[in-house]
């Protein structure tokens, strides 16, 4: 049993609500929502953060890019937009150190 709470999430070890999964990304509803939608994009193989990103992780982050686009025009946002973010380490306000993309939606963000 690994100690990273998103990869027991992808194991299927620890519950949340899933919104999308394919062969490289897992997307779920955050816990503590900050918008009418907040999702968390997660690509399934473990990556710290992008302070620790190599080329290797390329596609796997870029899969998760997709999935905000798929996400966005699925959820009717296409238009309107929504945003999307990355917390990086410490003093970027990272608390999870399994790299995710914040998908915000629904309301227009403050800043
Ligand atoms: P950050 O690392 O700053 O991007 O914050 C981690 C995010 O993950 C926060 O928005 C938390 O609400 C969310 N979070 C932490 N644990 C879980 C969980 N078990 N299920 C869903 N969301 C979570
Ligand atoms: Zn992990």
């Amino acid at each position: 049993m690994t100690d990273c709470v998103f990869c027991r999430i992808i194991a299927r070890e620890s519950h949340a609500e899933i919104e999308y999964e394919d062969d490289a990304v897992l997307v779920f509803k955050d816990i503590y929502p900050k918008a009418p939608i907040h999702l968390l994009i997660v690509p399934k193989r473990h990556i710290e953060s992008v302070m620790a990103m190599e080329a290797g992780d390329v596609e796997a982050m870029g899969r998760c890019l997709l999935a905000a686009r798929r996400l966005g025009e699925a959820k009717g946002f296409a238009e309107r937009g929504y945003r999307v973010s990355v917390h990086c380490g410490p003093e970027g306000g990272q608390l999870v150190y399994h790299v995710h993309f914040h998908f915000l939606a629904g309301r227009p963000p403050r800043a």
